[in-house]
């Protein structure tokens, strides 16, 4: 029940249990393409972009970032959680001049906010955590597109936590390049990271190419040493992560790249299609319930639900450790003892607060139900003083509420 890695579907392990094929075998292909077809409709876009970078979500951002930013570039990043500082420190790698712009942990930006930072600060991209899992937030993004377009940004979004569990609008919030996770809501192993971008991005993609192909000719750029030094700053720095190349890899000419990660395509052509297949609207309703269940069993109990409740990322539940109690002894006998493994947090959080998940294959009633009895006695164990039996009744309620029913 953490944020992540979470339990896997067990049709996505008989997935990667498969025998391997060669990565230019036609059956092999055919499974690229529907695998591009899946995202598509993950992503809700009509982009003709859409694969998985092979590395954990950090390098599909990290793919993102290098692939769109040119050293020099004003890039606007706006921060409210760990994961924000991870994309001001991939931008400041690029050569970036980042603009910053902080919120308190435990709040997020307004829509309204961030189109006026980005009217204000003009940037050339935009790098944006949709749902930050270190503080259990989510930003609102409807609405910041059309100010990006304005100025001509690249909006560039980490969905990581977000994708396959709350709605993520590729092509209706305008977003440039989306990136999603593997092992969160779409419960997959982590290795692999989708991605989408549209023709606003491969634009930038394909004039840092044509550059690059410009300096492999003979004589190079006229105007000597100098304008050979700035037009070489604008060669995409990485050769695995270089979205020009990759996607030349994933189009029918099949330009050799890496070999592909052959067991994990099987295993996220799997999980998508399982996400697809549910119904992603149906799907965001289950990640909602019981993400209201878990919250509702955990206020019961008298515990305090961290940040402002009006940006609770509907997936990750972030609790206060009360005064006085150990935060990790508790999971460790939450895990030791009921086999129900929750998460702590980063920085200025860590041993503040616990994190508990409702992604995916693990985010059902069973797991809610067990989770917040196993927490109730622990927490009666370590002394603290809590209403007993509260906890599962109010996460029944809402199961009863719903029409769920409460299973009993
Ligand atoms: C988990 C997570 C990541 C990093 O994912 P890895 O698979 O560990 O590389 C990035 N961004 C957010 C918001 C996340 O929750």
């Amino acid at each position: 029940m953490t944020p992540g890695p979470v339990e896997v579907d067990p049709r996505v392990l008989r997935a990667l249990s498969y025998p391997i094929l060669g990565q230019f075998d036609p059956e092999f292909t055919v499974l690229m393409n529907e695998t591009s077809e899946l995202l598509r409709h993950l992503f809700r876009t009509e982009n003709r972009r859409a694969y998985p970078v092979d590395g954990t979500s950090r390098s599909g951002i990290e793919a993102a970032l290098v692939s769109l930013i040119e050293p020099g570039d004003r890039v606007l990043v706006p921060i409210f959680g760990r994961f924000g500082h991870l994309l001001y420190e991939i931008t400041e790698r690029c050569g970036a001049t980042v603009i910053a712009i902080e919120r308190e942990w435990g709040g997020v930006f307004s829509p309204e906010e961030l189109a006026e930072a980005v009217r204000r600060e003009r940037p050339d991209l935009v790098a944006v955590v949709h749902g930050e899992t270190s503080t259990g937030r989510m930003q609102p993004l409807d609405g910041v597109g059309d100010a990006c377009r304005e100025v001509g940004a690249l909006l560039v979004v980490d969905a990581v936590a977000t994708i396959g569990g709350v709605p993520v609008e590729t092509d209706a919030w305008q977003l440039d390049a989306v990136v999603g996770g593997t092992q969160k809501c779409l419960s997959i192993p982590s290795g692999m990271a989708p991605l989408t971008y549209n023709d606003r991005a491969e634009r930038k993609l394909l004039a840092r190419k044509r550059i690059e192909r410009g300096l492999r000719t003979a004589g190079g750029p006229e105007g000597g040493p100098e304008a050979w030094e700035r037009q070489a700053a604008a060669v995409i720095r990485s050769n695995y992560l270089d979205l020009s190349q990759l996607q030349d890899y994933w189009s029918p000419a099949r330009l050799n790249h890496h070999t592909e990660m052959t067991s994990m395509l099987y295993a996220l052509r799997e999980g998508v299609r399982i996400a697809l297949s549910e119904g992603l609207e149906a799907r965001f309703a289950r990640h909602e319930l019981h993400g209201s269940a878990l919250a509702a069993g955990l206020a019961a109990m008298g515990l305090e639900l961290y940040g402002d409740p009006a940006s609770k990322l509907p997936v990750v539940a972030c609790v206060t450790i009360p005064d006085g109690i150990d935060g990790e002894r508790v999971r460790a006998m939450l895990l030791h003892g009921f086999g129900v493994e929750i998460a702590g947090s980063f920085g200025p959080l860590k041993g503040k607060i616990w994190r508990i998940g409702t992604m995916g294959f693990s985010c059902r009633r069973t797991n809610v139900l067990h989770t917040l009895g196993a927490l109730e006695a622990t927490l009666l164990r370590c002394g603290y003083r809590l209403p007993p039996g509260e906890a599962v009744q109010a996460a029944l309620d809402v199961y009863e509420r719903s029409g769920a029913g409460a299973g009993v």
